[in-house]
């Protein structure tokens, strides 16, 4: 696992207790929690891929409503996972962390210039944002981890259908965060 970072997707309040709550995100939380600050530790870098939408984005008008407008508190980080100073925040207006923001200059600057060459991809939905932003990194030769006590969705049935999706199209590999942090210490 050389050259990692982890993109958090979508822990804002309107998705966990606001707009578009799901009832299981609190799940993940401390699983999330003990990821980032393992990565502190061992200086990992934490990217914090984030709705900030306009009124008028598709995915307000033409699917889901109002939901993590820009600058309203519902677009804002959970408490729990408040980003730390060192921490990246990089917002998006689509379902992929990818789709014309900054995500992927920002990936290819790290480490000094060499550029992050595997994403550990953790947050909300397993078969929505997440599923978007791994096809992305897919597309842009990023290898794939996906913690997979780290994401979920609003259903069990559409989490493990995401899950198997990442597996077979992107060959993500679907770790637990005590092995992706177990992995931390032995390449740092
Ligand atoms: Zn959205």
């Amino acid at each position: 696992m050389e050259n990692k970072a982890i993109i958090i997707v979508d822990m804002l309040n309107d998705f966990v207790t606001g707009e578009l709550k799901c009832e299981r995100a609190g799940c993940i939380i401390p699983n999330l929690k003990k990821l980032i600050d393992a990565a502190h530790i061992h200086s990992v870098p934490v990217i914090f891929s984030n709705d900030a939408h306009y009124p008028q984005d598709a995915e307000v008008v033409h699917k889901w409503g109002k939901h993590a407008i820009k600058g309203t508190k519902g677009a804002e980080v959970i408490p729990e996972l408040k980003p730390s100073k060192k921490d990246y925040v990089v917002e998006k207006r689509a379902y992929s962390g990818f789709y014309e923001t900054g995500l992927d200059p920002l990936l290819r600057s790290l480490f000094d210039g060499e550029g992050v060459k595997t994403v550990i991809l953790c947050g909300l939905h397993t078969h929505m944002c997440v599923r978007h932003t791994a096809a992305d990194a897919f597309f842009r030769g990023y290898k794939i981890i996906v913690a997979k006590d780290g994401v979920d969705a609003f259903t069990q049935e559409d989490h493990e259908q995401g899950l198997k999706y990442l597996y077979d199209t992107y060959n993500a590999k679907l770790m637990t965060s005590d092995e992706i942090i177990s992995e931390f210490a032995k390449t740092s």
